[in-house]
């Protein structure tokens, strides 16, 4: 087992990890994204506008808009290549140069014979940044498309303007496919706020930092020192043998699940404190919590391998 970073020092930061603005198809300028969403309690965002040539490129600085509540990290959606489907790859990367190297994606088509998502993910990579697979049932990827995106550190499990905009916001079942393949990936969710829908303010990551700076966010991210939420708080997660421990906010069910069918649920009122048996979870290389709040908002924990 890793260090349990529920109980290291320093407190969570809430962050949104995917958003646009005017620098692309977003509808508001970036110094307004970041005053709505410190003004709606979040600790920091990655403005991620499309990295296309229809927009020249843009990695948005973002720096001026911090202040000394409220940071930025620098990022953008990253496209190229194609999918095995013909569409364009959506790839998030979160602690990018500015400078960063344009791939030949002139729009939103696909060119023949362009970098390749693998690739242009492990540019990223190793340009600094955490790397995650966006929206995969909007995109429409499937496993093969997935498991070539080796450089990614995680799936984005749920994206809140999918969810609002086109009902094809999760990615649990192709993440679940790459962990049973014995891929180490966690897991975020982020709302992909254009702000001319209502896609803004449902899903989050929070991360556990000692302080409120990119670089720390940034190096927590990438260490999986974090959980996702619409909602509820995971507050610790113990394992003590063959008894998983989750203390959370007021919860309506509690799930763990682990590799294939396996999982343990537990269903009360206002739990928050609570003790499940992984006997039936045993074997599993793998397992993960969702919090479920008695609205239906959910928190979802990383994956914790055993
Ligand atoms: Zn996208
Ligand atoms: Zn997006």
């Amino acid at each position: 087992m890793p260090t349990n970073f529920f109980s290291t020092a320093g407190k969570f930061h809430r962050g949104n990890l995917h958003t646009h603005s005017t620098r692309s198809d977003g509808v508001l300028s970036p110094e307004e994204v970041c005053r709505r969403y410190q003004a709606e309690g979040y600790d920091f965002i990655a403005l991620t506008d499309h990295f296309v040539g229809l927009f020249d490129y843009p990695i948005t600085d973002t720096s001026p808009f911090r202040n000394d509540r409220f940071t930025t990290i620098i990022g953008a959606e990253l496209h190229t290549g194609a999918m095995e489907n013909g569409y364009l790859w959506h790839i998030l990367g979160i602690g990018l140069p500015l400078d960063f190297t344009p791939p030949d994606a002139p729009n939103f088509r696909s060119v023949k014979d362009s970098e390749s998502g693998a690739s242009i993910a492990q540019r990223a990579r190793d340009a600094g940044a955490f790397v995650c697979i966006a929206h995969p049932h909007w995109s429409g990827l499937n496993e093969a498309d997935a498991r070539s995106i080796t450089a990614a550190h995680a799936v984005e499990i749920y994206n809140y303007g999918c969810v609002v905009d086109n009902d094809r916001g999760e990615g649990f079942f192709i993440l679940e496919h790459l962990l049973n393949g014995d891929r180490h990936l966690n897991l975020i969710a982020t709302d992909d706020a254009h702000f001319n829908t209502p896609d803004h303010f449902g899903g989050w990551v929070m991360v556990k930092a000692t302080e409120n700076t990119p670089e720390a966010l940034l190096a927590a991210l990438k260490a999986g020192e974090f959980y996702s939420s619409t909602g509820p708080e995971i507050k610790d997660i113990r394992i003590a043998g063959d008894t998983i421990e989750v203390d959370c906010s007021a919860a309506a069910t509690i799930i763990v699940q682990g590799q294939g069918t396996s999982m343990a649920t537990l269903h009360g009122n206002s739990m928050t404190a609570v003790n499940l048996s992984l006997e039936r979870l045993s074997g599993s290389a793998w397992i993960r919590v969702t919090v479920v709040d008695r609205a239906g908002k959910r928190a979802w924990s990383n994956p914790i391998w055993m």
